[in-house]
């Protein structure tokens, strides 16, 4: 994924003298090719995704230790981020209230004190730290229990600095450890392989470096690993800061340069018909389904192939948009495919057009995994005759014998879901390029999506149809349930229905659905008996899901049990309560897409979040989601909330890491940006290879040739 370090474009005579670490050594050395390192270690290296030499010079700190800040535990106060040299005095692990969440507690000492710790969810400290042991931790300070300062989930570092390390200065590089790799055995380890840094050829064009005083690849990788000062750290992080923002947008304006310079396929925008689908409609449009709409109709009625991505909250009206879109493409003689991530979504789509293209004689065709065989024969042969027009499906509908020979216009609802080889697929269907659109009720802020989704046109609904009114949601603090079960039974005593989702397990996705079958059986022999349940998780047969969620819709169930994999969407207007256990597991965006799942009809609706946690971040994701009903809102507030990891939740978009820059940097991206147009009206189809090397990675988000 990472661009490569490869060895210098020119070559300017020989390479400088290698030192003993180094001989024979080059940044395309597979580590595995590294004396040093031992078996051991080299897995600990691979599961940090390292492979090669260039790659551990890019494996970067996570933060520096400023050895003139440390502090002891008398000086520890609630609030403060410290580091402090300790001996382990006792260690207790202990199981959380899910199965798979270690704890381990114990208490820390030094000459002037002791320290509560607690470390969540890393069971190998339970194997390498022991009593007497001699550690180094950095981690945020709270008010402990037994009147002494509590350290919580801090990093460790096992050994101790010795004095052979104070070559690296004031600060100190301190790397996320794993099992096998401890910080300071990849600081001893990346300061010897650190010279061949001289040997990695610049990746940024020069009038860029220029244009923008960026220090140089070599510098700014020795800088990244052993700053001489925190300005020349500044210096280096925004070099790589930069390049991080440069790419992904270089990627985006080429692929978007390259479609539109081809011919696609033509749907004149006929106003008349646009009239007629409207008036049949039993409601009237909202401004922005009138407004997405429109720009949608225009870029249909261009020759270049669409790229449009409409994003709007579950329940805003999307499909109805998507139906106008498919009427105008079908009456310009094209055929029309919806491809939507799941079974039930497909079904739904499918139901939902029916009704909206009856009027006009258009009859959508379904096309799932479960369509038997003589029935997929019959619809294969309506479509490859051209006689069929709209076809509706899962990614059942993009194998090899399902022909479209006049397919114009791929609908893709939550497109993040599919990747561009299914896409790719899809369009190679097609005789001329289609023209695409996808939906998605994730909202992206406005600040990422022009990098996440750059080669896209973006329409946006962020209003609901007038009926809808604000879902009620509240926190249902463990001393309450009881009244949140009751609340549950009068809702459905009016004839209402309702949800329940399971908790979240990460890593462990059997436990899920052993654990909502465990609910579902609680709750349905115990809770709520005078009720009718119905359980739905992932691992059913496609066809049992579906069979559940239709008698469900039908109103022959009234609370729905499910996993946290419920699909994005579903329609229930008469459903107007969804509970939602550990509610404080389940990031924002995710929460808010379940909570569109009630208040889709005329009554009002209420989400309640069953908590037991008192952590205050995940208490504060919560009270936002109280506090605010547009996802758009909620999705900028995630950003500010998320801490480390992949705040940008960029690995679901398929996106490389971004390890150093800032999506959020408006100014940066936006200098990032002009220099990426600046190289392509000079490069147009980006013919230098080592700009193309630094694309690279972008292929799997963005479609370029
Ligand atoms: P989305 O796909 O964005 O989740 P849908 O298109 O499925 O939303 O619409 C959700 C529900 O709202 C559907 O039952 C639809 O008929 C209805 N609906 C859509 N637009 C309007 C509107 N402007 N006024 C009233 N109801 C609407
Ligand atoms: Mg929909």
């Amino acid at each position: 994924m990472r661009p490569e370090l490869k060895a210098p474009r020119e070559s300017s005579g020989e390479p400088r003298p290698a030192s003993a670490a180094t001989a024979g050594l080059t940044l395309e050395t597979p580590l595995v090719d590294v004396s040093r390192i031992s078996r051991d270690r080299l897995a600990g290296l691979h599961r940090l995704g390292l492979r090669s030499v260039g790659d551990l010079l890019r494996h970067f700190p996570r933060r520096f230790e400023d050895q003139r800040q440390r502090l002891t535990l008398a000086q520890l106060r609630p609030g403060l981020t410290a580091t402090v040299e300790v001996v382990v005095a006792e260690l207790h692990p202990r199981r959380a209230r899910y199965r798979h969440m270690e704890l381990l507690q114990g208490e820390v000492e030094d000459a002037t004190g002791r320290a509560e710790v607690i470390w969540f969810n890393q069971p190998h400290l339970r194997k390498v730290l022991h009593p007497g042991d001699r550690i180094t931790v950095h981690g945020k300070v709270v008010r402990g229990t037994r009147g002494i300062p509590k350290i919580q989930n801090p990093e460790v570092e096992r050994e101790r600095r010795t004095v052979a390390q104070a070559k690296v200065g004031v600060l100190v590089p301190t790397y996320p450890e794993t099992a096998r790799v401890t910080s300071r055995w990849l600081r001893a380890l990346i300061a010897d392989l650190l010279p061949l840094a001289d040997t990695a050829s610049e990746t940024l064009p020069p009038e860029v470096m220029e244009k923008e005083s960026l220090l140089g690849l070599a510098p700014a990788l020795r800088q990244m690993h052993f700053p001489e000062d925190q300005e020349a750290l500044a210096q280096a992080r925004h070099r790589f800061g930069f390049e991080e923002l440069f790419f992904p947008q270089l990627a985006a304006l080429l692929s978007r340069r390259q479609r539109m310079a081809k011919t696609g396929t033509r749907s004149p925008y006929e106003v008349n018909l646009a009239r007629e689908f409207v008036a049949q409609l039993p409601f009237s449009l909202t401004d922005s389904q009138r407004r997405a709409a429109h720009e949608i109709l225009i870029d249909l009625d261009r020759p270049s192939p669409m790229n449009r991505l409409l994003q709007g909250d579950v329940g805003s009206g999307k499909t109805v948009v998507a139906a106008m879109a498919a009427r105008m493409a079908i009456a310009a003689g094209h055929q029309v495919v919806l491809m939507a991530p799941t079974e039930i979504l497909a079904r739904q789509h499918h139901e939902t057009l029916r009704s909206l293209l009856a009027p006009f004689d258009i009859w959508p065709r379904l096309l799932v995994g479960s369509t038997k065989a003589a029935q997929r024969r019959e619809i294969l042969g309506g479509l490859a005759a051209g006689a069929d027009r709209l076809l509706v499906g899962t990614h059942a509908l993009i194998e090899d014998d399902v022909l479209l020979p006049l397919l114009g216009l791929c609908i893709v609802d939550e497109q993040h879901r599919f990747g561009v080889a299914q896409r790719l697929r899809l369009r190679d269907k097609a005789a001329a390029n289609p023209d695409f659109l996808s939906m998605t009720a994730t909202p992206i802020p406005r600040s990422l999506s022009l990098t996440l989704y750059g080669d896209l046109d973006v329409s946006q609904i962020r209003e609901l149809p007038p009926n809808r009114r604000r879902v009620v949601t509240r926190l249902v603090e463990p001393a309450s349930r009881d009244q949140a079960y009751q609340f549950i039974r009068e809702q459905v005593a009016e004839g209402r229905q309702g949800f329940i989702i399971c908790p979240l397990i990460e890593d462990a996705p059997g436990l899920e659905v052993r654990s909502a079958t465990a609910e579902y059986e609680r709750l349905s022999q115990e809770v709520l008996p005078d009720l009718r349940l119905v359980l739905l998780h992932g691992k059913m047969p496609a066809r049992d899901k579906a069979e559940r969620m239709r008698a469900f819709a039908a109103g022959e169930f009234d609370l729905l049990v499910a996993t946290s994999v419920i699909e994005v969407g579903v329609d229930v207007p008469n459903a107007t309560v969804i509970g939602i256990e550990g509610a404080e597991r389940f990031g924002l965006a995710q929460l808010h897409q379940f909570r569109g799942r009630v208040g889709r009809g005329e009554h009002e609706s209420h989400c309640l979040l069953f908590t037991d946690d008192q952590d205050p971040a995940g208490r504060a994701r919560l009270q936002a989601l109280i506090n605010h009903s547009d996802g758009f809102d909620l999705a900028e507030i995630d950003l500010r909330l998320r801490g480390s990891g992949d705040p940008y939740g960029l690995r679901q978009h398929g996106f490389p890491e971004m390890r150093v820059g800032d999506l959020l940097d408006d100014g940066l991206r936006e200098r990032a940006r002009a220099a990426a147009e600046r190289v392509l009206s000079r490069d147009p189809d980006l013919r230098d290879p080592i700009l193309r090397r630094g694309i690279k990675g972008y292929q799997v988000v963005f479609e370029f040739d």
